[in-house]
């Protein structure tokens, strides 16, 4: 059986000095914002090119906390609208409409899977007040026209980079391209905990402060509120097993492309449409390889009776959610095409070469 992502085998590569680190924190009797945090917090603004990071508890709310500190700011307002892409996961979402701002779905490139950006200047109101990107499967959105219309328009431009980790767009790291980032820590992204954690990366100083009170229940001293705050802590384990995984992100990142790139070369279904790998090759850091296919249901049955696990990512579309009853009338049909037809193919830095020869030659006898 061929894992979809062997978790167990990502982590244990680096087991001696992750346990070590692990019983190092454990026996410090020091469990939440110390050193480990604090460190982890400096490597990655190093590492992302930025002035400020924050752990926060998770991916979901780094993005909840970057929007409600706009707001606590003055500089957005409940009822405001943001725009975000149709086809993203659903916390990109939920993160907006959890502070009672508006999103603007906005129908993907269907060749990419990211937000159209020619579609965006028809969809600014005099309500809009930020764009979402989401760097979706790992791939960078970003443009100069995006920068000039966020200027024109006076948006924020946040970047949802739980997908994205190590990727760069003309030499700038994701999570540094926009006003402020929110990343996700979940096992299964590029730079995964061994639970929940999540960071915000800005250069914006008062952003920063303000999100910094908004992760400690409002508050930047001791017993005193200035905000309705919540707690939302990244902890000195997760940060350890962070601080040791953070120094082979590259290396890791480079392995998912050689897949990638096999992949893309030596699947040749004519009925199966392959991602395509983009001229500057730092745009993507292959979080998932999405191939596409309107027989999804027959080949993925298919490869699950060859030992080959597949995941779709993702089945539902968000305006097709119960949670969001309110959509589910309107029609986004590269969205549900896209919803309908993908298929996430197992791709990792613990995949061997007799298991990427394997995969390709199953699918190809599909
Ligand atoms: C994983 C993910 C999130 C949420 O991260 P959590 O840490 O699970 O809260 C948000 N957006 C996207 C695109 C994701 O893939």
């Amino acid at each position: 059986m061929i894992k979809f992502l062997d978790l167990q085998q990502i982590n244990l590569q680096h087991h001696t000095e992750i346990e070590a680190k692990l019983l190092q924190v454990f026996q410090s009797g020091w469990y939440l914002m110390g050193q480990e945090l604090a460190s982890f917090e400096a490597n990655l603004s190093h590492y992302i090119g930025v002035k400020h990071t924050i752990g926060v508890a998770n991916g979901l709310d780094a993005l909840r906390l970057i929007l409600r500190a706009y707001i606590e700011l003055g500089v957005m307002n409940p009822g405001d609208e943001i725009l975000v892409p149709s086809n993203t996961y659903i916390a990109s979402i939920l993160a907006i409409s959890d502070n009672g701002l508006i999103p603007v779905l906005i129908e993907p490139d269907i060749d990419t899977y990211n937000i159209n950006l020619t579609h965006i200047e028809e969809k600014i109101s005099a309500k809009t007040k930020g764009i979402l990107i989401v760097h979706l499967y790992g791939r960078v959105i970003f443009s100069q026209k995006l920068k000039d219309l966020s200027e024109k328009y006076n948006l924020k431009i946040i970047e949802d980079n739980a997908q994205a980790i190590g990727a760069e767009w003309n030499g700038i790291k994701t999570g540094n391209l926009g006003h402020a980032a929110g990343f996700s820590f979940y096992p299964g992204k590029n730079l995964g905990a061994i639970g929940d954690a999540g960071a915000v990366t800005t250069n914006d100083d008062t952003l920063a402060a303000t999100i910094r009170a908004l992760a400690n229940y409002g508050s930047n001293q001791k017993y005193l509120n200035i905000y309705k705050g919540l707690n939302s802590r990244l902890d000195e384990m997760q940060a350890a097993v962070l601080n040791v995984k953070l120094k082979y992100l590259d290396h890791e990142n480079t392995l998912r492309r050689k897949i990638a790139k096999r992949y893309i070369s030596e699947i040749k279904s004519p009925e199966i449409v392959v991602p395509e790998y983009p001229e500057h090759e730092k745009e993507h850091v292959w979080h998932l390889f999405v191939i596409r296919t309107s027989d999804r249901n027959a080949l993925q049955s298919y490869l699950t009776d060859n030992k080959i696990q597949t995941l779709i990512h993702y089945p539902v579309a968000p305006h097709k959610q119960q949670a969001y009853k309110e959509w589910n009338e309107l029609s986004y049909p590269l969205s549900e095409k896209i919803h309908a037809e993908v298929l996430s193919l197992p791709i990792s830095p613990v995949m061997d070469d007799e298991q990427i020869n394997m995969i390709i030659r199953t699918i190809n006898t599909f």
